[in-house]
């Protein structure tokens, strides 16, 4: 439970904003209906639920999106019911809303759903006078002070969200050739085995070596060789389904994680990428890289660690048999 708060941000925020709301709405909804103020002590306690379904929800579905929408929208509806009921007490709950809606959805979302409930306020303020605001002057006062703060909060969201975005791709990618890295490889393996104990989902694994790389350094220089390794990744996404995944698994080691595959299938997927990378990876003196291949399809009762040496040990047995061709382990 930790690892996934540690993990997921936006499930640990969903969870802490869930947290917040039931400890600190749930008495004043109480005491709001104990003093006979229905309206609002429904909506604080209808808040209160919202909160703890969207948070559930979050934890048993892994998907936290539609749960923070959610709760942002049952939030604006449920301020906008207290500021019109309460008027200047309820204000004053639009303040900590407004910086909470930026960790339970995107910055562009919070920022829209916060100008829409403003504008709102502000018609029904207009429509009713007095209702809201005291005077012209608070409520100038608010629209203003409530503006500055969303766009400083939109501001500062947008930016840790952008560095958030950069820092996830330099941890899960490989800065040459873009491919995915050794590290997500061993997320989605594990992803893999979880996927097929519990659905069936059946997966392959084929693992490329290119054949006599450093002969290819040594004879076109390192650059030449990088250049061929960034080239590659094109060429074996051409020749896969997009939810295939390449990753890099070392120096000139590739691994495509190949889902929903039978054994027959994997080994044409694995003849195909050994024929396309000897027809289109083309050297500066016009003779082609080839690459030797093992393929290893998911067993019952195997982990990834296994999984990935059967298809190393065919890997080792296709260099051993010459090169340029695909054995199965
Ligand atoms: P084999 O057919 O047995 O696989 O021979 P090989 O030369 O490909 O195998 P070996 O493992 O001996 O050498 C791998 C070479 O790949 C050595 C290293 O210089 C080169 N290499 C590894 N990473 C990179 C890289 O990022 N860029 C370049 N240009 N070369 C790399
Ligand atoms: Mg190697
Ligand atoms: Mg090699």
């Amino acid at each position: 439970m930790l690892e996934r708060l540690k993990n997921d941000f936006y499930l640990a925020m969903l969870t802490l904003v869930g947290a917040m709301i039931v400890l600190c709405v749930t008495p004043y909804g109480l005491y709001r209906l104990y003093t006979g103020n229905i309206v609002v002590g429904i909506a604080d306690l209808l808040m209160v639920t919202c909160a703890i379904i969207a948070t559930r929800k979050a934890w048993s579905s892994g998907d936290t999106v539609k749960p923070g929408l959610f709760m942002a929208v049952v939030f604006c509806i449920g301020a906008v019911l207290v500021c019109i009921n309460l008027g200047v007490d309820g204000l004053f709950w639009v303040y900590p809303f407004l910086v909470f809606i930026f960790f339970l959805v995107s910055p562009l979302k919070a920022f829209a759903l916060l100008v829409t409930m403003l504008l709102v306020l502000l018609s029904y303020a207009f429509w009713r006078p007095g209702s809201v605001f005291d005077s012209q002057f608070q409520m100038t006062s608010f629209m203003v002070t409530t503006t500055i703060s969303s766009v400083f909060a939109f501001i500062f969201a947008y930016r840790a969200q952008v560095q958030r975005q950069e820092l996830k791709r330099l941890a899960t990618t490989d800065s040459l050739t873009g491919a995915s890295n050794r590290r997500t490889l061993n997320d989605q393996l594990a992803v893999a085995i979880y996927e097929f104990t519990k659905s069936a989902r059946q997966y392959g694994l084929i693992l490329l070596d290119l054949d006599h790389f450093k002969q290819i350094n040594d004879n076109h220089g390192h650059k030449v060789g990088d250049q061929k390794l960034i080239e590659l990744i094109p060429v074996l996404k051409s020749m896969l389904r997009s939810q295939d995944q390449v990753f890099r698994f070392g120096g000139e080691e590739f691994v495509v994680l190949v889902a929903d595959t039978r054994p027959a299938d994997l080994n044409k997927l694995a003849e195909k990428l050994r024929a396309g990378v000897e027809q289109r990876m083309m050297l500066p003196d016009g003779s082609y890289l080839t690459t030797s291949i093992g393929v290893a399809q998911l067993q019952p009762g195997e982990d990834w660690e296994a999984w990935l040496h059967r298809a190393d040990m065919a890997l080792y047995q296709a260099k051993h048999l010459g090169r340029n061709q695909v054995v199965t382990g």
